[in-house]
């Protein structure tokens, strides 16, 4: 199969373009996308053979559920049992990346919500995403567009690294803008809880739903309560060191040190830091990946899942990183750079 790029303005997004893969998704074939977090890979979600094509093509365990994307508060109705008032407080996110999981009506295929009774819903803000879901005139399935456990895609090449010759076509509409997936919170039990978080900061839900439950993230990456939250996930294909705890200087001094420790051993290493603290590392044979201005997380946010895409492409075997706190999007960053290490913590300054 060859994979065809559909490129289009971000903003203006050509309508001829919009309806012919509109159309395409209707009739049952995928779609990979922009939104406003990170590409989805979409299917006509009344459709279960599109919808287990998008598994074969990421390779995604059956297990883990997909997400609904719609374009009108007026689709969500059919999709669900009934409308917790808590949909409402939430409805000042929408359209944008907030996920929400309700018990869900018979109208959603098993295949989507990996056989659970609930069914995860969102409105995506993008113009590119919002014009396809119309134009394809059916809620649109989509999880990210990567291969099993690969960092998220936050630009039409990343969809192309993983998936060029698995899907039909992908719509190039440049850079997304949050970098990371959407927050999901499950409104479908007594309490809501926070599922994942994500783009939009778990103190902003919270303001809007004070009895919010929010657990911290397990250090080692383990105990997630949604089903499919995959422990290894969101991964490079280097091994990454998380360096946690400590002053931000105390870690970059730790850092330093592993990292001259590991060269001397002959591995070829990469570090991921705002631009500032990389210069830290001047002069080390090593290959750098910004995340941005120091101390600017939603810079952060946006670089992340390039940064260890494009440290992969340097073919280093360790990447070095470091923990953030968990307030507002720091919670979202210290979430994947767990799962990405995988265990591998090291605790400074301790
Ligand atoms: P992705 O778009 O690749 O980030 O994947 C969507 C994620 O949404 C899944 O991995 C789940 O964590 C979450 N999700 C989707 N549906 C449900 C559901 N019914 N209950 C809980 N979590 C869900
Ligand atoms: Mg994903």
């Amino acid at each position: 199969m060859r994979t065809r790029v559909l490129a289009v303005d971000a903003e203006h997004p050509a309508e001829e373009v919009l309806q012919e893969a509109g159309a395409a998704l209707r009739r049952g074939e995928l779609v990979a996308f922009p939104t406003e977090t990170v590409y989805g890979l979409g299917a006509n979600a009344f459709d279960p053979r599109a919808v287990r094509a998008v598994f074969a093509a990421k390779e995604r365990p059956w297990n883990d559920p997909l997400i609904v994307h719609l374009a009108d508060m007026s689709d969500l109705p059919p999709l669900v049992a009934r409308l917790p008032d808590a949909v409402h407080a939430l409805a000042a996110f929408w359209p944008g990346p907030l996920t929400v999981v309700l018990e869900k009506s018979a109208r959603v295929p098993e295949e989507v919500t990996a056989g659970l009774p609930t069914v995860a819903v969102r409105f995506p803000a993008h113009p590119v995403a919002r014009g396809l879901i119309e134009a394809a005139g059916v809620p649109v399935a989509a999880p990210s567009a990567n291969r099993l456990s690969r960092p998220s895609p936050t630009c039409a090449q990343d969809v192309l690294e993983d998936l060029d010759g698995r899907i039909p076509r992908v719509i190039d509409g440049g850079r997304t803008v949050y970098g990371v997936e959407s927050t999901v919170v499950d409104l479908s039990g007594e309490r809501p809880v926070l599922l994942r978080p994500g783009a939009i900061s778990a103190e902003d839900v919270s303001s809007h739903l004070p009895d919010l439950v929010t657990s911290p993230p397990a250090p080692n990456g383990e105990a997630f309560a949604s089903p499919g939250l995959l422990t290894r996930h969101y991964s490079p294909r280097a091994r990454l060191a998380l360096f946690v705890g400590g002053t931000a200087a105390e870690r970059a001094g730790a850092m330093k040190q592993a990292v001259a420790r590991w060269i001397a051993a002959g591995t070829r290493v990469g570090v991921m830091l705002p631009s500032e603290q990389l210069l830290a590392f001047d002069g080390m044979a090593i290959s750098r990946a910004t995340l941005g201005r120091s101390g600017v997380v939603e810079e952060a946010a946006r670089r992340l899942f390039g940064a260890m895409r494009a440290l992969d492409r340097a073919g280093v075997e360790v990447i070095a990183a470091s923990g953030y706190d968990l307030e507002g999007l720091g919670r979202t960053l210290q979430d994947r750079l767990l799962r990405a290490a995988e265990g591998r913590v090291i605790a400074v300054g301790r």
